[in-house]
């Protein structure tokens, strides 16, 4: 399950994220060249790795990792979380991560424990398990069993589906709206993001099979988490079944995967 909430969080696991074993980690070659193998980075320039192999360098000196769960977090596994992470950066920089630092890493899902408010004020207690997690100003929590299945270009990335959320969260609450670069126009982003999430939530609702992982429907924050992830692992399918909102998200990261895919 992409169970994945930006809010909440439950003590118990608080008080598990800041147990002992974390700390900065080198970066590990075998790992980066292996993780240099794997789809989502194909059709990378020279010049492009070298920046990406910086921005990991500064990733992993700037977080804290920590193992949870029973796992210890060693320089390979930090390596390949960088290595995913900073390529939504690539062209924009690495000020956007910055603010916060822990990263804490479980074997696989986790359970999340916690506290949701509703419109009317009711809080009810949540239980469910998930592969991720994002808090505003606050830690990341992630999968490894969930690290190992991304960068397969096939539209999942539980690490740049976390760090997305990141992004969104540099302006507020998550929304699916990050801070948008000058010359965007805020409108176009809402108007198109907006068009096409009710167009999916249709199709889920009508039970049709979709490109899209119908976890996106679960709220425009998610919304724009998946469609990040599609959009550098499954260029292409994003470019099919959304084209308004690949081209919004070409502008916000700066780059353009299926272009790199298809110069391959
Ligand atoms: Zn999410």
């Amino acid at each position: 399950m992409r169970g994945r909430d930006v809010k909440h969080i439950s003590l118990t696991l608080l008080a598990s994220l800041f147990g002992g074993g974390k700390g900065s980690h080198a970066l590990d070659e075998t790992t980066w060249q292996a993780v240099m193998g794997l789809p989502l980075f194909d059709g990378l320039l020279a010049a492009e790795q070298v920046r990406l192999r910086e921005l990991a360098t500064q990733l992993l000196a700037d977080k804290a990792f920590s193992g949870a769960g029973g796992i210890e977090v060693d320089d390979g596994m930090a390596t390949a979380i960088a290595a995913f992470a900073v390529l939504p950066v690539l062209n924009i920089g690495y000020d956007w991560y910055e603010g916060w630092r822990e990263i804490v890493v479980y074997p696989g899902e986790f359970i999340h424990d916690g506290e949701h408010m509703d419109e009317a004020g009711i809080v009810h207690h949540v239980r469910d398990v998930r592969s991720g997690e994002a808090m505003q100003g606050g830690p990341m929590v992630l999968s490894w069993e969930d690290v190992e299945h991304s960068g397969q270009g096939e539209g999942f990335n539980v690490v740049i589906h976390e760090f997305a959320h990141k992004l969104d969260m540099m302006n507020g609450d998550a929304n699916g709206r990050p801070p948008l670069h000058s010359g965007m126009v805020p409108a176009d982003w809402a108007r198109e993001f907006q068009s096409a999430y009710d167009d999916l939530c249709r199709r889920v609702d009508g039970g049709e099979d979709t490109v899209i992982d119908p976890y996106a429907t679960e709220s425009p924050a998610e919304f724009f988490a998946v469609l990040s992830e599609y959009f550098f692992e499954a260029p292409e399918l994003l470019q099919l079944g959304c084209p308004a909102v690949y081209g919004l998200l070409a502008s916000f990261y700066r780059q353009d995967p299926l272009v790199r895919r298809r110069s391959i």
